[in-house]
This record gives C-alpha cells, structure tokens and sequence, in this order.
C-alpha cells in the first residue's frame, strides 16, 4: 500500500531529476483535452518510435539537471492545479514516483502520459494516459506490448489512446483491445499526424471509427493549434 511520503522525507531526499522542459499550456489531448495544466517532461525513453516528436527527450542524460524542490517551485510559478508528466517515457525515469508524490503534496492533480511499457510503481497518479504504439511505430512488438505493464495499467482505470490512420490500424486496436481486455469506453482513437492538414483529413474517418465500436475522439489540439511545435 503506497503511504504519502512526509515533507521531510522529501526534503532530505535531496533528489535530483532531468528534465526535458517544463511548460504551461493546455492538455492537447485525451479526456482531459482543454483543460489547463503544466506540462514537466522528464528525459529518458528507451522506445524509439520512428515518428517521435520529442526525440530531444530520448537521452537520459540530456535536458537539464534540477532539484525535486526547484521543479516544484516551477510547477507552483505556472499556476496550473493540473500537471501532467509526459515524457521521453516518465516510467523509465528513477525520481518518478518521488515526483508523483511531491506533486501531490502540492496540492496538484497528476496526469501521467506513457507508452505503457512499463508496470508502474505504487504512485498515486489522478490519471493514466496509456499512449500503446500500433506496428506504424516501426518498434519490436517485444518492446511496445508488455503485457504486465498494460494489465496493470488497465486495472488502474487507465485511459488508452492510440494514434491511427487507417483501416489497418484500427483492425490492430481491436486486436490489442481483445488481448488485453480493455474496455471499449477506455479507449480514445486520435488522427496519426504532425499538421493541421492531416489532422482534418483523416478525423471524419477516425470519428465513424469511434462511433461504430463505442470509442471517444480525441482531438490533438497542440498540433491543430500550433502543429509541429516544441514547448507548446
Ligand atoms: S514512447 Fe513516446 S517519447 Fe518514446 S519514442 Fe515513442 S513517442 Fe517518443
């Protein structure tokens, strides 16, 4: 059973993260979308997705180096009560369930954004975002689909989210969907695509999608805002 670490705890934790960027905008996606929040995007991902946006964020030794105390102090100067940890892959990074917990005990409501590729640490997170690669990502099924990883994370009330384009791509979530026995009203299907234009092509199809097998629509609001654009 997790136990809220004391203030004192995590004050003599002295711990020390790398962090990619942190950022206030508004949650561009997911059941969440709109909703104003602090990003903290944390260095580190070992998945490899071909089109990965944040490939700056892959080095676990890159970004920069900063205090559990400091990041704190930017996480209350952005003014969001939302935060969400995104990454690189936030699972893979040690201070994770540190942070989770400092978060917390500012007061915060805690997104986390992951790939789903690893079984995640006793953390009391407000909300799961399980983003599970499709083969498009060009990654090793062995790599993208840990089965522990998402059965834990389905049986945390996550939310699933996939980024599809095509008939194909949906024929694969319904195959993932009935392996790992995730709920139809837990999933979300989002257009592939890193413009605008792609956005609007595809979301009338992705919209039937959603309709015929009883999933939401997520729009990818960042990139019909602002498109490819980092910090956002
Ligand atoms: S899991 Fe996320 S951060 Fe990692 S390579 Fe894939 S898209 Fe990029």
């Amino acid at each position: 059973m997790w136990a809220m670490p004391t203030a004192a705890a995590l004050r003599s934790n002295d711990l020390t993260l790398r962090v990619s960027e942190v950022f206030a905008s508004i949650q561009g996606e997911g059941v969440t979308a709109g909703t104003p929040s602090v990003f903290v995007r944390l260095q580190g991902c070992a998945v490899g997705c071909a089109w990965c946006d944040t490939k700056y964020s892959w080095s676990p030794t890159g970004g920069r180096e900063t205090t559990l105390a400091s990041l704190m102090a930017e996480v209350t100067a952005a003014g969001c009560d939302n935060v969400v940890v995104t990454g690189g892959e936030p699972l893979e990074h040690p201070a994770f369930a540190p942070l989770v917990a400092a978060l917390k005990q500012l007061g915060r409501r805690v997104e986390v954004e992951t790939a789903g590729t690893r079984v995640p640490p006793e953390a009391p997170v407000d909300q799961w975002n399980v983003s599970l690669k499709l083969a498009h990502a060009g990654v090793a099924e062995s790599t993208r689909l840990r089965p522990e990883a998402i059965e834990r994370l389905r049986d945390l009330d996550a939310w699933f989210k996939f980024v599809v384009a095509t008939p194909a791509d949906l024929a694969e979530v319904m195959e993932l969907q009935a392996r790992y026995r995730l709920p139809s009203e837990r999933i979300l299907l989002m257009p592939l695509g890193m413009r605008r234009q792609e956005q609007e092509t595809l979301t009338p199809a992705v919209v039937d999608w959603c309709r015929e097998r009883g999933f939401r629509f997520s729009p990818r609001l960042h990139i019909l805002i602002w498109g490819p654009r980092r910090g956002v």
